[in-house]
């Protein structure tokens, strides 16, 4: 990668690629000129074991973490189309079925902003964390406009596509929603 290693304490280089053919070359040498490994500093106190299991307790506590506290990845507000929002609002949480990528939330989104006889008034925001079955959705809507079970119904009964000529039908279902009697 034509780094100049000779001229380096540390390769810090974007280019690096890591292949540590640099040190493959240099570990036989008699000065150790070119190692891997932790910073001498902490090597001197730390065993490299020691470094590796706080490394793997790191990355452990952020996979728990995300996991407890998921960070939407999928958010749409409708700030073109939709009213702006009110001072009071309201939260639906909810746990939906098949939103498994960022594909499906456009979709997601497509059903929730429908504009038939299943249309929800007023401000609306998506906050959705696409993943495996079931993923975590929270809608922020105006409660003076519509309300959840409008929302529910929204998200999961077909959609006729006039230009189309055909329905869609919604491949989202909400957990603890039966769409037949509209009660959890
Ligand atoms: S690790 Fe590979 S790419 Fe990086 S400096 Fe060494 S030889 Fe070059």
């Amino acid at each position: 990668m034509a780094i100049p290693v000779a001229k380096r304490d540390r390769v810090n280089e974007a280019r690096c690629i890591s292949c540590l053919d640099c040190v493959e070359v240099c570990k036989t040498s008699a000065t150790d000129a070119l190692s891997w490994g932790p910073p001498k500093k902490l090597a001197r106190s730390w065993s490299q074991a020691a470094l590796i299991a706080i490394m793997l307790l790191c990355i452990s506590g952020a996979v728990v973490a995300a996991y407890v506290f998921p960070i939407p990845s999928f958010v749409q507000t409708f700030d073109q189309t939709r009213d702006a929002q009110p001072e009071r609002t309201a939260t639906l949480l909810m746990e939906v079925n098949n939103l498994s990528c960022r594909g499906k939330s456009t979709l997601f989104a497509f059903f929730v902003d429908r504009d038939d006889l299943y249309e929800i008034d007023g401000y609306l925001k998506i906050e959705a964390c696409p993943g495996p079955s079931p993923a975590q959705v929270h809608i922020t809507y105006d409660p003076a406009m519509t309300d959840e079970g409008e929302i529910k119904q929204a998200i999961t009964e077909s959609y006729f596509d006039s230009e189309a000529g055909f329905w869609r039908h919604s491949p989202f279902d909400i957990e603890g929603y039966d769409p037949l009697d509209g009660d959890e």
